[in-house]
């Protein structure tokens, strides 16, 4: 199949990033293994496969795509898709696909559930994905994707198979959960949504937003439009305990190289080769 939109990918250990995001044209990420994706300001074709889908905010850069994706789905008679939004616009994207319903002659069939930050959403049994206020001109939402775990308790830890199923037999609870942060998305924010949500410092991949990188575009500019600078991401170089940090939405005004250029300069060895320019 063609396809009308980029996509850039990106193998981590089991999973796969896959996306594409430049601010104020497209916004669109995916982890296909863990069946989920975030934002849809545009929609490659073979994204239509994955069902769940996570809004940060209602700037049409990042969720333009949404009628086209549900007619998409529709269209290939594949199960009504799940769309998590921003609570405050619930009703107002409603709307909006009421009236694409109308103008196309066709149906929207998804389900569109209102989050708010501190929600707390099971995806399956091996996914829980938590919701955080990040700060944009808008309100928005990112979201941290939780991989669970049942893991032996330490006091269990030297028994034998049969002390464990004994044990577990009489009603005690050997296991205990552990949540792996495996992937958080920021979506557009000032560095105050990191700041807020330290548990993103620790995801195994963050994927973030740097709008702009030129020491030109002073930053209380930036902060007022509600993004994140490289001279933020400097501040901030020690806080990153990711495995890997992702970088996207840089500003149209800036070719790739001249991103590439300013951001190796000013972070020599992108944080021993973990930071990765989304270009
Ligand atoms: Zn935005």
């Amino acid at each position: 199949m063609t396809n009308n939109a980029p996509i850039k990918r990106l193998v981590h250990d089991n999973f796969t990033i896959e996306g594409y995001s430049r601010a104020a044209v497209q916004t669109y990420w995916r982890i296909p293994e863990f069946k989920l994706g975030f934002d849809l300001g545009a929609q490659p074709w073979d994204f239509m496969g994955t069902a769940t889908w996570f809004v940060s905010h209602t700037h049409l850069d990042h969720i333009a795509a949404l009628p086209v994706y549900v007619a998409r789905r529709r269209m290939m008679k594949m199960d009504l898709p799940t769309i998590y939004v921003p609570d405050h616009a619930l009703a107002q994207i409603r709307q909006f696909l009421q009236t694409v319903e109308r103008l196309d002659r066709g149906r929207l069939p998804c389900a569109l559930i209102p989050v708010s930050a501190g929600d707390e959403i099971e995806i399956s049994r091996e996914f829980v994905v938590t919701t955080h206020r990040t700060a944009h001109t808008v309100p928005s939402i990112g979201y941290i994707v939780w991989q669970r775990r049942r893991k032996l308790k330490p006091q269990f830890r030297n028994l034998s198979g049969e002390e464990i199923r004994d044990a577990r037999l009489s009603g005690v609870e050997v296991a205990a959960e552990i949540r792996v942060p495996q992937v958080a998305y920021l979506g557009d924010s000032r560095p105050r949504g990191l700041d807020d949500n330290p548990e993103m410092y620790r995801a195994r991949v963050l994927i973030a937003e740097m709008t702009f990188v030129a020491p030109s575009h002073r930053k209380d500019l930036i902060h007022k439009h509600g993004h994140i600078h490289l001279d933020d991401v400097i501040a901030r170089r020690d806080r990153f305990e990711n495995e890997r940090v992702i970088f996207g939405h840089f500003s149209t005004r800036y070719h790739d190289r001249q991103i590439r250029t300013i951001v190796e300069k000013a972070l020599p060895g992108l944080l021993d080769g973990r930071v990765h320019l989304w270009l």
